[in-house]
């Protein structure tokens, strides 16, 4: 079992071995295009769904706090937002998961201080049944809408926030380079994660054993945001504490 004592020590021995550095993002004069990953109640909002927070996460408040402030930013300046919203036609499953975000539940749809952009002008809304929102945009003939988004707006750039940090963000965050490293995104060149408008979920080793569940099922909160972080920066990715 590990206490909150040795969590601490085991994410400064993390952040030592493995750092990560925040900068300030400066859009300039390019086009730039917020993606907001995931943030519907399934996720977010406490005890709606086996995947949501069960008590109240102070992580996840700031991801969201921080999130309205700058989809608010973005909409007063006409720039353009995509959010993906996890989304699973009931029945269908999603494993490892459990049952989660199905249609109908509720689940499915954006947080209640999010729920603005179904009708925002600058609102690009797109629903995924798989953690990575870049495959999940395919359609059935190929086409790609996230793709598509990004090149119809011309974008130099791209912060992304969301949910899960080390998980739908992750492997978003980390097609999107190859995919603009193999020429499919237009323009983009900045691919930006902006740190405070992140989050990820708390399974502790302790929890994992008294349910029974497989010991990769463990998940520690810090940790895993921290890793999330290291591995899109050393990829290519830049690491924003704050967006100028
Ligand atoms: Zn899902």
């Amino acid at each position: 079992m590990i206490g909150l004592l040795e969590r601490g020590v085991a994410l400064a021995d993390l952040a030592r071995a493995m750092p990560v550095a925040l900068a300030t993002f400066d859009p300039g004069s390019r086009p730039t295009g917020l993606v907001i990953v995931d943030e519907v109640n399934g996720f977010c909002t406490v005890g709606c769904g086996p995947l949501a927070p069960a008590a109240p996460n102070a992580q996840v408040d700031r991801m969201l706090r921080e999130t309205v402030t700058l989809a608010r930013r973005f909409e007063a300046q006409g720039w353009p937002v995509l959010a993906f919203l996890d989304t699973h036609e009931p029945g269908k499953p999603e494993p490892p998961y459990p049952p989660h975000c199905e249609i109908g539940t509720g689940q499915e749809n954006l947080v209640a201080d999010l729920a603005w952009l179904e009708t925002s002008p600058v609102a690009t809304l797109i629903r995924k049944d798989c953690i990575n929102g870049f495959v999940g945009a395919i359609d059935a003939r190929g086409r790609n809408s996230a793709a598509e988004w990004i090149t119809a707006n011309g974008l130099g750039a791209v912060v992304v926030v969301g949910i899960c940090t080390d998980i739908c963000v992750m492997d978003f965050v980390l097609t999107l380079l190859s995919a603009r490293n193999h020429g499919l995104l237009g323009a983009l060149r900045d691919i930006v994660v902006y740190e405070p408008g992140c989050a990820t979920y708390d399974l502790p080793a302790e929890v994992v054993e008294r349910l029974s569940l497989p010991a990769t099922a463990t998940h520690p909160q810090d940790l895993a945001h921290h890793m999330g972080l290291y591995f899109m920066a050393s990829r290519g990715a830049l690491l924003a504490g704050e967006i100028a």
